[in-house]
């Protein structure tokens, strides 16, 4: 891909040698709100939305898209998402609580948690929330919750691990004989056969392989392998699937040498085989549902961070900004590629090479290695890609430094959606004891 264009796809351009995000320049936006912050481009939202939505559209009738909350759980990022027609995936109960909060009704709204524990289970039937297991001794579990509450029991899903997993990183590859999530091969049946002895009426499977999967080849694999199981289930349980769930995952060109995803190559290789089997094989018509998180928020947002410092120790530049791990954890976390682009443009300037650092005291905080920029001074903005998708979700304070504000760009206007964290707020939950007064 051109790196105009991929830049464009992000709603990113140079006007006159300055940084535009939709029609704002990025310089001023940091001076009006302070960084480091998070700018959110509602309009990249909405047309990921609607790509996804576009493709499904081209060859099902019923389908659902779940955003995974995630993500990105801002509360005017799920309202955007909610007003474009998506449901939702919550890991916890306080993402259920995020989505109710914006006005998510529970119908919308599907429990794939692991690890649950009875409060789980009560919040989510309280709230008439489907609920996707991950183990049997869950449904044991749960089974006694809706006896005890005199729920009915309607609606149940497991989380089956098809036992081949990818990823961008080891710990984001979600399936596997060695990894924690979901239900092999050998427990499928019980689960199942279980839970319709209990009496529950309505089913749904789920898959989940991995996040960030740029090959869609690696769905290829499981795909297979999960349609045949759900035959399978279906016809040895004795019963039609509500529906099927095939995950997340999809990845996003953090890279300039990257490519988009490639959803006609996903038709292909999983709706497509999805709807062969529905029309051919008496497995009634399940719902399929879909459970993107990043690929729906990663491109729509930058982190935009000031230089403090310029460090040249004789070997190496640092350049120093405001943002660190705290506020940025994945690069840390996973190694993972953020592109980093000063707000600004220069002609003339010749090129350097910097490792991009972070005030955290930990030599790890490295937000960009070896990035070939040209020079760039103290005082100067830099914007890091592609940070809608795990990066406010998963910062912290780390340091006793409050968590970023974040911004939300609509139709020519800026919004504050959550302000950025106080002293006040980092120390508002302490309690001293007495004694220690
Ligand atoms: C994290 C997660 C997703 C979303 O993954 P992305 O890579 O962000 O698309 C979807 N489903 C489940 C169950 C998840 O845990």
């Amino acid at each position: 891909m051109e790196y105009s264009e991929w830049l464009k796809r992000k709603d990113l351009q140079f006007i006159d040698n300055k940084l535009y995000f939709s029609s704002f320049n990025v310089q001023e936006l940091a001076m009006e709100y302070g960084t480091p912050v998070y700018i959110t481009n509602e309009k990249i939202v909405r047309t990921r939305f609607n790509q996804i939505n576009d493709v499904l559209k081209s060859v099902l009738n019923d389908y659902n898209i779940h955003y995974a909350v995630k993500a990105n759980s801002n509360l005017s990022v799920l309202t955007i998402l909610h007003s474009e027609g998506s449901y939702f995936d919550c890991t916890s109960q306080g993402e259920i609580y995020s989505c109710l909060k914006a006005g998510i009704t529970s119908d919308k709204i599907i429990y794939t948690g692991n690890m649950f524990t009875d409060e789980d289970f009560k919040f989510a039937i309280e709230n008439n929330v489907i609920i996707n297991l991950d183990s049997l001794s869950q449904l044991d579990r749960v089974n006694k919750i809706y006896e005890s509450l005199r729920k009915e029991k309607k609606v149940i899903s497991f989380r089956y691990n098809p036992e081949f997993g990818a990823g961008h990183h080891v710990h984001d590859i979600t399936a596997g004989k060695e990894i924690k999530f979901g239900i092999l091969d050998n427990q499928i049946f019980d689960a199942y056969q279980k839970a319709k002895d209990f009496g529950f009426r309505q089913f749904g499977i789920h898959i989940h392989i991995g996040s960030g999967i740029t090959n869609v080849m690696n769905y290829q694999k499981a795909i297979d392998k999960y349609l045949s199981i759900v035959e399978e289930i279906s016809k040895k349980v004795g019963f039609e699937f509500e529906f099927v769930d095939f995950g997340g995952g999809f990845g996003i060109p953090y890279h300039p040498n990257e490519e988009p995803f490639n959803f006609d190559l996903y038709k292909k290789l999983v709706l497509v085989p999805f709807i062969d089997l529905i029309n051919n094989r008496d497995i009634g018509e399940p719902v399929l549902k879909i459970e993107p998180g990043r690929f729906l928020t990663a491109e729509s947002t930058i982190l935009v961070t000031k230089i403090n410092t310029i460090k040249d120790n004789g070997y190496k530049t640092f350049v120093g900004v405001d943002a660190g791990f705290n506020t940025l954890i994945r690069p840390i976390l996973y190694g993972s590629y953020h592109h980093i682009i000063p707000c600004f443009m220069s002609e003339t300037a010749k090129t350097m090479k910097y490792d991009i650092a972070g005030p955290i005291c930990e030599s790890g905080d490295i937000l960009g290695k070896d990035r070939e920029i040209f020079e760039l001074n103290e005082g100067d903005t830099l914007a890091i890609l592609d940070t809608g998708a795990y990066g406010y979700t998963m910062s912290s304070c780390y340091n006793s430094r409050p968590r970023a504000a974040e911004i939300l760009l609509s139709n020519g206007k800026s919004y504050i959606i959550r302000e950025a964290e106080t002293y006040e707020d980092l120390l508002q939950n302490q309690k001293v004891p007495d004694h220690l007064k």
